[in-house]
This record gives C-alpha cells, structure tokens and sequence, in this order.
C-alpha cells in the first residue's frame, strides 16, 4: 500500500536524517556528560543522582527519537512513508510537515497517548 499522497519525499528524507544526526549528537553529549558526572559523583553524590535521572531522560528521549527517525527511513524505502501503521489511512501532510518522523495519523496517536496514561501528557504539558 502506498500513499495516495503527493509528498516531496526527498523534503522530509533530508529532514529525518538531520533530526537522525541530531540525535546522535544528542546521545553523544549525554554519554560525555555521565562520563564527567561519574567521576565528580563521590563528592557530591546528591546533586549528581538527579542530574543523572536528568541525563538518562534525555538519553531515552533522544534514543527513542532516533528509532522513530530511522524506522520512518525504513519506511520510506519500502514505498509505504505515510501510511498510518494502525489504520493504514494517510498521515496527512500536516502533520508530516510539523513530525517528519510520525508514524501514527493523529487519531491514532491520541488514542494510543490515552493508552499510555496521563503520563506522557503530564509531560508535554510540563
Ligand atoms: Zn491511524
């Protein structure tokens, strides 16, 4: 199945991969800063537990983003970039434009935000 869409693939390619090495980056620099906050740790182990929770947020967010990045560049190789994984229904260019990663259309997502529990919502709202 393919989009009945008429998307500038090339447009958004080069967005994933830019938001793909921004991730890299991302996770590099986190790596670095747990590396420096491991050995300052002894001497101020309070503070530095919670900038480590701080740290390992962003790692699992920057992970997480990478995999969204890359499973939409699977995507776009198999002809099916686009396409809602669960209702099959366009994602809408909107929303492609804004989220070039989404892989949801956005009833879906929402459905499958409600699923999760207040949690992500709390999140994003903070
Ligand atoms: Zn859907």
């Amino acid at each position: 199945m393919t989009s009945t869409m008429n998307l500038n693939l090339d447009l958004y390619k080069a967005a994933l991969l830019k938001r793909a090495a921004e991730c890299r980056n991302d996770l590099e620099d986190v790596r670095k800063d747990v590396a420096i906050e491991n050995t300052a740790e002894v001497m101020e182990q309070g503070i530095r537990a919670a900038d480590r929770e701080v740290a390992m947020e962003r790692m699992e967010t920057a992970y997480r983003q990478l995999r969204q990045v890359e499973s939409a560049l699977s995507r776009m190789e198999r002809d099916e970039y686009g396409i809602c994984l669960k209702c099959e229904d366009d994602i809408g260019q909107k929303r492609l434009d804004a989220l070039p990663w989404a892989v949801l259309c956005v009833a879906c997502q929402e459905t499958a935000e409600r699923l999760r529990g207040s949690g992500a919502a709390l999140r994003r709202a903070a």
